[in-house]
């Protein structure tokens, strides 16, 4: 079964029924360009950890953007908070290069049908192409974590640290 579909039909979307998901500088501006209704957004206030979060329905703790059909309305758009479910990480600058990442794994069918090494490796990819094109949103990630409730909340299934180098220094 192909992830989309694993996502859609066996687990039928269960974390975009969860936790709302967090959004960087950039995920905010990419997606309100594409939406005249405002009510797809929320602020959360928590002292100095401020974030915007995606909305629910009114109707039922579904995301915003999911669709009838189990499917995302904004896939091509999605934050990065949902490009890299299930996986979270804490970063740290070691210097202008380097940087300590902690990986933690969050549960879901897709751990079962993909090896943990396979979604390392898309994520460390992911993470490698942000980190050479704009550092920064994976700072305002990590601070849009920490704000949201849910980023407390979660057990995770593995957990790995490790150095990555900027690519091309
Ligand atoms: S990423 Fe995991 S929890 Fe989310 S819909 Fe896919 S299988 Fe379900
Ligand atoms: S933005 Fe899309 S992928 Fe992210 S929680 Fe909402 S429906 Fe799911």
């Amino acid at each position: 079964m192909e992830p989309i579909e694993i996502c859609s039909k066996q687990c039928k979307s269960k974390c975009c029924k969860s936790t709302p998901p967090a959004l960087t500088k950039s995920d905010f501006e990419r997606i309100n360009k594409l939406h005249e209704n405002k009510n797809w957004f929320n602020n959360i206030d928590q002292g100095e950890n401020k974030t915007i979060v995606i909305a629910k329905r009114e109707d039922s703790n579904n995301c915003y953007f999911l669709s009838e059909e189990g499917l995302c309305a904004i896939y091509s758009s999605r934050p990065l908070d949902c490009k890299l479910f299930p996986l979270f990480f804490k970063i740290n600058k070691i210097n202008k290069s380097e940087y300590n990442l902690r990986w933690l794994v969050w549960y879901c069918p897709l751990t079962d049908a993909k090896s943990l090494d396979v979604l390392k490796e898309e994520a460390k990819t992911k993470i490698e192409i942000i980190l050479s094109e704009d550092p920064d949103q994976l700072f305002e990630y990590q601070n849009a974590m920490y704000a949201s409730q849910g980023y407390k909340k979660k057990h995770f299934l593995y957990e790995e640290r490790l150095k990555i180098k900027k690519s091309g220094e």
